[in-house]
């Protein structure tokens, strides 16, 4: 779970490195919050911090702020954001830490719905981490969540975009996440205008049937650089996977369910809608998918696996 912040910690703004008390903007910066954002996770290894998948997530933010149209001043392009970032967990001295960039419009120019004459606003702060074993529940990561279909959808790819990590993406996830935790959920499951799975209010969902493994298309979804891991993974494990429309009894039939996340790691689903997951027909959780998923991420964010070295950027490298 992210520590609530030190209040000497060091956040960059627009190229400047400032305490958190400094790093302010104005109170008429554009309400309307338009706006994109990364979040990614450093891990303490062996060998010092380190970065998974860093110019995955960079390359992310730069598409997200392609899709909405916001340049991001050219000083600071993805090499820079990667070296901040890096350099900001050193400044903190964190080890296992969050680290969120993002960027947005500032500034009110007659408060109307356009943003022209507005400034562009680029932040990185990191935050440190504290590795519980923990998603959204002490006992989450090892005996799963209940997920509650949401009555929210997710946003049709016609109004707003999966593919960007836009800060508006997240007015449905908060109002989905709110109501699945008033229903004594600890997360929600949503669905996009048809009725077919999506994903969870900040994660990716992955089933598994008779050892096949499946997650809904990313046409609705955000393309989790999670998701693409484990996708990678199960093809090196020799599994079959499946990227197709999935409906709710798909997922109340799985042996398995889990989510994927750059927070939620990969966490076990072990109720839906009040159903029981795979209780008959999985075997001990020691064998299940999930599980070797499990092994598998926590050796390679920890730089303990022999494959895909390249996915841990060291911060002293910076
Ligand atoms: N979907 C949503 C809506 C998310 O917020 C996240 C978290 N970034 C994910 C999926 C998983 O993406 P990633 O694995 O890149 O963190």
């Amino acid at each position: 779970m992210i520590v609530d912040p030190h209040p000497d910690a060091t956040v960059w703004l627009d190229g400047e490195f400032l305490p958190w008390r400094d790093a302010t903007v104005h109170v008429t910066a554009h309400h309307y919050g338009v706006g994109v954002f990364e979040g990614v996770r450093a891990y303490a290894g062996d060998r010092g911090p380190a970065i998974f998948r860093l110019r995955d997530h960079t390359a992310r933010l730069f598409r997200s702020s392609q899709i909405l149209g916001i340049p991001v001043p050219p000083a600071f392009g993805p090499e820079e954001l990667d070296r901040v970032q890096c350099e900001l967990v050193s400044r903190n001295r964190l080890g296992d830490a969050y680290i969120r960039p993002f960027v947005f419009y500032d500034g009110a120019s007659g408060i109307g719905l356009h943003t022209k004459g507005l400034s562009i606003r680029v932040a990185v702060v990191a935050l440190a981490w504290r590795d519980d074993g923990a998603h959204l529940d002490p006992l989450g990561k090892d005996q799963g969540i209940r997920l509650r279909t949401a009555s929210h959808r997710r946003q049709h790819p016609g109004s707003l975009f999966a593919k960007a990590k836009a800060n508006a993406n997240y007015v449905t996830s908060i109002l989905a996440l709110a109501e699945a935790r008033a229903c004594g959920a600890h997360d929600a499951l949503l669905l996009d205008h048809e009725g077919f799975v999506t994903e969870a209010s900040g994660a990716n969902v992955f089933l598994v049937r008779d050892g096949v493994i499946y997650t809904p298309p990313a046409e609705s979804v955000l393309e989790g650089i999670t998701r693409r891991t484990v996708l990678e993974f199960a093809v090196e494990m020799g599994l079959s996977v499946f990227e197709r429309r999935l409906t709710r009894d798909d997922v109340y039939t799985a042996d398995e369910v889990f989510l994927t996340g750059t927070a939620a790691e990969i966490t076990p689903v072990r109720e839906v809608d009040g159903r029981t997951i795979g209780a008959c027909t999985r075997g001990p959780r020691r064998e299940a998918i999930t599980t070797r998923m499990q092994e598998d991420y926590r050796a390679h964010v920890r730089g303990r696996a022999g494959l895909h070295r390249g996915w841990l950027t060291p911060v002293g490298n910076a």
